[in-house]
């Protein structure tokens, strides 16, 4: 009673736990281990609760100017959002017909689903290859597609797919393609000059992982002005709150700091993933900050359970195509060393 069918029926998105236990070791929701700039602490500091009487500005112009000129980019091919989640959102609503199509790959990230129940539209997830490769293009049946996401690199699987396929699924979809690209400062390429030469294709990123801001709920798109400015017209006025401007700001212009963090999880990534081989599991060649593992035999579960009564926390996805894996996010050297050091035992 009084409930949208589509909402009564609907298995909302399941986030990763955020328990406060004291000691817990958190390698469950991908995000950095190592704090945010000192630019942005200083920033933090400086902010006087007397200038939170005012709205912010609902353009953001100030964060958006500085994210364009980080990718050479015009502020009006920058939209900011509360998250790289409320983005997605938005294009759900921005870009797809009450009977277009919205489509992503399976296993990828499993908000897409949800964000399709949402909008109530036909929604097709395309199966990914037995090793959760990019199937041949002519099988996608892409030309039926309004919005398709992609992440890249793709998440729970960490991997990579490669240029020549990720422009020409961009091509051939008669809709938008949103590149979601809220791991790429592992990875090797990214692919944001796709979203400033084609006029269907944009890229969204996050704040929450190689900057460390996963608490301040801040993300951006970048791609061609009428994409950006439809994703203006639906926002709410005010998505982005005052202190999150000041200080992605910040986060932004200390490049130096993120990119450190990012190559020390990187450096760090190698050497787990070569210790998990050297102990039998099926390690997955991760361009993310976290790897997909499948341990000899494939119990996953039990191992999940058995790393969370020592206070290791990493995430399991249940299913056919993902329960014999876990995916573990990349802490500390210290914290993997006593991931480690659990498995061992
Ligand atoms: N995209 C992917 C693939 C993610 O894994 C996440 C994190 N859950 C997001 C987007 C959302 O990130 P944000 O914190 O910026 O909303």
């Amino acid at each position: 009673m009084g409930i949208r069918a589509s909402v009564s029926k609907l298995q909302p998105y399941t986030p990763g736990e955020q328990p406060r236990v004291p000691g817990l070791i958190k390698l469950n929701t991908n995000e950095n281990p190592y704090p945010p700039s000192p630019r942005v602490a200083e920033a933090l500091r400086q902010i006087a609760a007397e200038g939170l009487r005012l709205y912010p500005d609902p353009l953001a112009a100030d964060l958006r100017a500085e994210i364009a000129h980080l990718h050479g980019c015009a502020p009006e091919n920058v939209f900011a959002g509360n998250g790289s989640d409320e983005i997605l959102a938005l294009c759900t609503r921005a870009f797809v017909e009450p009977q277009g199509e919205i489509a992503w790959f399976d296993p990828s990230y499993s908000l897409y689903p949800v964000l399709a129940a949402i909008a109530d539209t036909p929604a097709r997830a395309i199966p990914l290859t037995n090793e959760f490769r990019l199937p041949p293009i002519e099988v996608m049946g892409l030309r039926s597609v309004s919005l398709m996401f992609v992440t890249v690199p793709n998440a729970p699987t960490g991997l990579a797919y490669p240029r020549p396929e990720i422009e020409a699924i961009c091509r051939a979809v008669p809709g938008v393609v949103v590149l979601d690209e809220a791991y790429v400062d592992f990875a090797p390429e990214s692919f944001a000059d796709l979203a400033l030469r084609l006029p269907n294709v944009l890229v969204t990123r996050s704040f929450s992982k190689s900057y460390s801001l996963a608490g301040l709920r801040l993300g951006y798109a970048i791609g061609p002005r009428p994409l950006i400015e439809a994703l203006f017209k639906i926002k709410d006025s005010y998505n982005i709150d005052a202190i999150a401007q000041r200080l992605g700001i910040e986060a932004v212009r200390d490049q130096a700091w993120m990119r450190a963090n990012a190559d020390r999880i990187i450096a760090t990534r190698g050497r787990v993933a070569d210790a998990l081989a050297a102990l039998g599991w099926k390690v997955l060649p991760s361009a993310a900050n976290f790897l997909f593992a499948r341990p000899p035999g494939g119990d996953a579960a039990g191992i999940f359970a058995k790393l969370r009564a020592r206070n290791i926390l990493v995430r399991h996805f249940p299913g056919p195509r993902t329960g014999e894996y876990l995916r573990i996010t990349i802490g500390t050297d210290e914290q993997m060393d006593a991931l480690l050091a659990a498995l061992r035992a």
